[in-house]
């Protein structure tokens, strides 16, 4: 342990998206010393990549929205599975939290009198995500770096954790390489947040950057704690398909937010021809009344468009399936037709969407102010991950804490979009406050030397085998067999073949060989993500084999309904005796009768 270079911090925030940063910021205003790790140059988290907004119960476009009616709204979408606490103070501290951006720099879009605008979104009663155009994420990170880099954060850029250890019951350190030269630093801290975001790299299809490889998920299963509703992911249900190499790139909400319509190959629109019977009181029955409502019309309800994304993504697959589909295996989303409404409509789709214009223009050679976009589902989001407590976001490992897209429990079943963006600031505050306060209470541990070296040892055999298995191939088959076997439509035949195959790739993973030296090696990088895809891809599957029937993100074709037995159910994964992942559904509890009450109220 004597070469490896060390740094001793009271908390250290494991990436810098929304969540990490937001973490950082707080833990460092309670007083704490603070180091925050990212794998690629801060600023470029996965968080830069949100385009239709945040979502906040400001009121600033329809004066009967509240709390009350976004905690109603996210546990509609997340089919009660959601984690109500977490829900309740995410609805409650959201206006703050956007407000507080805004206070410090975040310039939003505006309404006629100067207040944040807000847009309408899939599965939100009222026009809620304040926004920035189509780049709010860009607009958020933005803020929270120049707001951050007062507060005497140690940010150490380009630096990917690969091992968490424990001592004493407690997370104790995290041993990272830097990527540039490939040599090892140990990171002690009293307490760890984990905010490394999602796990999308192990789908193949997939609206998400090469970072996302279920890094925290799997940190965090291996030291100890728990992971919960592994088998919600959210496939969102538009991103591009047309040209191969951009398929998945996503194709924002705020599309059908801003009036986007959804067409078969016979020119009809489907979404009108399926509508969940909860959702029927506050959908539109005509597309004349649809409009009215993105119009911003309080007295119309919303485009059947907006219904939330697992249940427009099924949608969609079943016009592809029947042979109803775009010529390359998608369907149609218009927002060109919006001329037959406004004047200018040119210039709004491009002032509403400039990245949506540009992102078609150029990849895929189409107007989108003049000819309809293909699209298709795409895996996005995970609203499975570490399980937290809904206060403090500490994991089932003391001293370890989960913030952002990495932690469970918000979102359910299904994430309503914008609701990510506000789950970030909501929980990325609450971790680095209770992060901090753990850290003032609890004196630094030293992890174990002996365990140290074992990690940085194992993390170099690759070098020992440079005749051995290619890590991409194993990356790819790994791709293939999750979107194939463990995809949108699921069944139990398919998901043992997707065991079976998931143990053979382990074995093959454990050969992987590569070549050259340890300076900024992708072939080493992509090795040492194969345990993480692997780890979280047992999860979503073993999960997904235990919840037998559909809710939410997760359809099974062998058990198509909900079923009452599953209602109130939530399953984790543990690391168990004898190092084998085991499973446990865990009942959750009973929702307090103030909160029963608003979801009645909202029904
Ligand atoms: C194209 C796109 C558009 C979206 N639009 C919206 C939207 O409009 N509204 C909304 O609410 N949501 C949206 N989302 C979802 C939302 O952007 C993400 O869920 C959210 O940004 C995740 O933030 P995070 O802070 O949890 O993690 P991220 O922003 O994903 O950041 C993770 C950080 O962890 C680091 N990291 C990962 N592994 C390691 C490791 N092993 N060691 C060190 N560092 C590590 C990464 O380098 C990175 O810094 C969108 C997502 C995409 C892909």
């Amino acid at each position: 342990m004597a070469e490896l270079a060390s740094f001793d911090h009271d908390v250290l925030v494991i990436g810098a998206g929304g969540a990490g940063l937001r973490a950082a910021i707080e833990a460092a205003a309670q007083g704490a010393s603070v180091g925050l790790v990212c794998k690629s140059l801060l600023g470029k988290a996965h968080t830069v990549m949100a385009e239709g907004g945040v979502a906040a119960a400001l009121a600033n476009v329809d004066d009967r929205d509240n709390w009350q009616v976004h905690f109603a709204d996210t546990m509609r979408g997340g089919q009660y599975l959601n984690n109500w606490r977490m829900a309740e103070l995410h609805a409650r501290e959201a206006p703050d939290r956007v407000r507080e951006l805004e206070a410090w720099g975040a310039l939003f879009d505006r309404t006629g009198d100067g207040r944040i605008l807000q847009r309408n979104f899939g599965g939100h009663r009222y026009p809620r995500l304040a926004h920035v155009g189509d780049r709010t994420g860009l607009e958020m990170i933005r803020t929270l770096q120049d707001h951050g880099i007062h507060q005497g954060i140690d940010v150490h850029m380009e630096v990917t954790v690969v091992q968490l250890f424990v001592r004493e019951g407690r997370a104790a350190a995290a041993l990272a390489y830097d990527r540039e030269r490939g040599r090892f630093r140990l990171f002690r801290a009293k307490a760890i947040v984990l905010a490394t975001g999602g796990i999308g790299r192990a789908y193949r299809i997939t609206s998400n950057s090469w970072e996302y490889a279920g890094d925290g998920q799997s940190l965090a299963y291996h030291a100890g704690a728990a992971l919960q509703d592994m088998e919600f992911v959210q496939f969102h249900p538009t991103g591009m398909i047309w040209p191969p190499s951009v398929r998945g790139l996503l194709v924002t909400e705020a599309v059908r937010g801003e009036g986007g319509i959804l067409l078969n190959n016979q020119g009809r629109r489907f979404m009108f021809d399926d509508i969940p019977e909860n959702y029927r009181a506050q959908t539109a029955d005509t597309p004349e009344e649809g409009w009215r409502y993105v119009q911003g019309d309080k007295n119309a309800r919303r485009p059947p468009e907006l219904l939330t994304r697992d249940h427009v993504a099924r949608c969609i697959m079943r016009e592809v399936r029947a042979g109803r589909g775009s010529p390359h295996g998608g369907v149609l989303l218009d927002i060109s037709w919006i001329k037959e409404k406004i004047p200018h409509a040119r210039e709004h789709i491009k002032k509403k969407l400039p990245s949506m214009y540009h992102q078609f223009k150029q990849l895929a050679d189409i107007d989108i102010t003049t000819t309809p976009m293909e699209i298709g589902p795409t895996t996005h989001y995970v609203m499975g991950g570490v399980r937290v407590d809904g206060d403090s976001q500490m994991s089932t490992l003391p001293g370890l804490f989960a913030a952002g897209e990495a932690a469970a429990g918000l979102h359910g079943a299904n994430r309503l979009g914008g609701n990510s963006l506000s789950d970030l600031l909501v929980f990325g505050k609450r971790a680095g406050e209770y992060a901090a306060r753990y850290a003032k209470e609890h004196a630094a541990v030293t992890p174990d030397e002996g365990e140290v070296n074992e990690a940085t040892r194992e993390a170099l055999v690759p070098f020992e085998r440079s005749a051995g298995e290619n890590p991409y191939a194993v990356q790819h088959a790994l791709q293939d067999l999750m979107q194939d076997l463990v995809g949108i439509v699921r069944r139990e035949d398919e998901m043992l073949r997707a065991v079976d195959q998931l143990g053979e790739l382990r074995a093959r993973a454990a050969r992987v060989g590569v070549s050259g030296n340890r300076e900024f090696n992708p072939g080493w990088h992509t090795a040492l993500d194969l345990k993480h895809l692997l780890t979280v891809s047992e999860a979503i599957v073993t999960s997904a084999l235990a919840r037998r029937e559909s809710r939410g993100g997760h359809f099974r074709d062998d058990y198509p309904e909900k079923s009452a037995e599953f209602a109130t159910l939530n399953f984790v994964v543990e690391k168990g005796q004898s190092g084998a992942m085991a499973l446990r559904p865990v009942s959750l509890p009973g929702m307090p009768g103030e909160l029963k009450a608003i979801v009645e109220a909202n029904k």
